[in-house]
């Protein structure tokens, strides 16, 4: 039922968007690549005469388009989209995560403070794992809870990074390509240029989590500001989380959110300046991390939602937070296909360029030989039908002396028979 569930999910997500594209500018890199090696067995003397017409410099140029070509191709293999997720400690960063891949997998709740960067990939196959920085060595993750306790354990550095590779077929974001990656809360003084350089510079989407039952902080507001000045345009979502709790205080509740509303909008739109108006609008959302993890999980033995419930108001809140994700996935998706492809196809296009023009120019000078041997052949024929046409004359001039002279032995003879 859960495998159905996903499958449905999956043949309308917006997500579809990048794995088609990239399924499609693989099969264009196959191509070149069949086009680079056929061209480079062809330049490297397949045919005979091939070495008169083409130098060894340009030999070893088309050997560099294969390499290049299967450069792209590993770099086009590797290409994902990555969201990553800031925010004060316990806001719910790890629970947004993981209500978002259906399935607790990262450690979350009092104690597991993760103080350093994970990362969640998909993997083929059954056994989850997880790599440290700086070591191949991969370790077996049984169960959340000793993900929990390494994680804890352990003496990492903020900046680093665990990467915790999820078996792809348990969950759709992780099959479609996606990269979830939490860090450590902003207010455990961030050494935030090694945390840009290091996770964020190549991330399509940001997403802040806020807690909505305090404002946003300083520590929350510089670290975007600080990702807004070194990449041009962030994608950013602003999430206001733990919002079950406003259910408690209804009269206050609408007039919370449009505070929390409009700090927020005006956040991205007046002190970031990466959103217009209009975009800032589909940017926030007013969501329940927990709830809805346990929601999806109730779902997935079979049972209702609401089971998942925290508080009154759970179908709206629930719903907001698919709606977050559909945003979301539509956002990641159109940003990873320009950032990511565009810079392979324009790559692509240079190298076909490139041959092209090399190609071009061996086939003028093949040209070329082959109008000089057609000249020598031409001359040559010319000469030999100058040859036969004097052997022509010659002989029919013998053959008319020689006629001459036979008539005239003749006359000869039949004179002095006369005689
Ligand atoms: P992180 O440090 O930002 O990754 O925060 P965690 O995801 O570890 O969450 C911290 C605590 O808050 C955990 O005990 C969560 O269960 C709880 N929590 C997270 N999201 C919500 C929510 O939406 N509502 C409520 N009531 N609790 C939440």
């Amino acid at each position: 039922a859960t495998r159905a569930l996903h499958n449905n999910a999956n043949d309308i997500s917006p997500l579809q968007i990048f794995v088609r594209a990239k399924k499609k500018i693989n099969d264009i890199f196959v191509e070149i690549e069949d086009y680079v090696s056929e061209t480079t067995r062809f330049v490297e003397g397949d045919v005979p005469i091939s070495g008169d017409i083409i130098d060894k410099a340009e030999t070893e140029q088309f050997k560099s388009y294969v390499l290049k070509v299967s450069g792209i191709r590993e770099v086009l293999s590797r290409d994902h989209m990555k969201v990553a997720f800031f925010g004060r400690t316990s806001n719910g960063k790890s629970s947004v995560i993981n209500a978002m891949l259906r399935d607790k997998i990262l450690p979350s709740g009092i104690g597991h403070t993760t103080n350093c960067f994970c990362q969640v990939e998909g993997i083929d196959g059954q056994e989850a794992y997880l790599v440290k920085e700086g070591s191949d060595e991969k370790l077996n993750v049984t169960s959340i809870k000793q993900l929990a306790n390494a994680l804890c354990q352990e003496k990492l550095c903020e900046s680093s990074l665990v990467r915790i590779f999820w078996p792809r077929e348990r969950c759709s974001l992780l099959r479609d390509d996606v990269v979830f990656v939490d860090s450590p809360g902003v207010d455990v003084s961030p050494n935030l240029d090694d945390w840009i350089d290091n996770h964020c510079l190549n991330a399509d989407v940001f997403v802040l989590v806020l807690n909505s039952e305090s404002t946003m902080t300083l520590a929350e507001k510089s670290f975007f500001h600080e990702v807004s000045t070194r990449l041009s345009k962030p994608n950013i979502f602003i999430l206001n989380n733990r919002w079950d709790a406003s259910a408690s205080e209804p009269e206050f509740q609408e007039s919370v959110k449009a505070q929390h509303q409009e700090r927020c909008t005006d956040f991205l739109i007046k002190e970031l300046k990466v959103s217009t108006p209009k975009e800032a609008e589909e940017r926030v959302f007013f969501v329940s991390a927990r709830e809805t993890l346990q929601a999806r999980l109730k779902e997935q033995e079979g049972l209702p939602a609401i089971q998942g419930a925290l508080a009154e108001g759970f179908q709206n809140r629930y719903f907001e937070f698919q709606d977050f994700e559909r945003k979301f996935e539509e956002c990641i998706s159109q940003s990873a296909v320009r950032t990511k492809f565009a810079q392979h196809s324009s790559r692509g296009k240079s190298i076909a360029n490139e041959m092209r023009q090399m190609l071009d120019g061996i086939y003028e000078r093949a040209n070329v030989m082959h109008n000089q041997k057609l000249d020598q052949k031409k001359k040559l024929t010319d000469r030999i039908a100058n040859t036969e046409q004097q052997l022509m004359l010659v002989t029919r001039e013998m053959k008319m002396k020689i006629h001459n002279m036979v008539e005239e032995v003749e006359q000869k003879v039949a004179k002095a028979l006369n005689e």
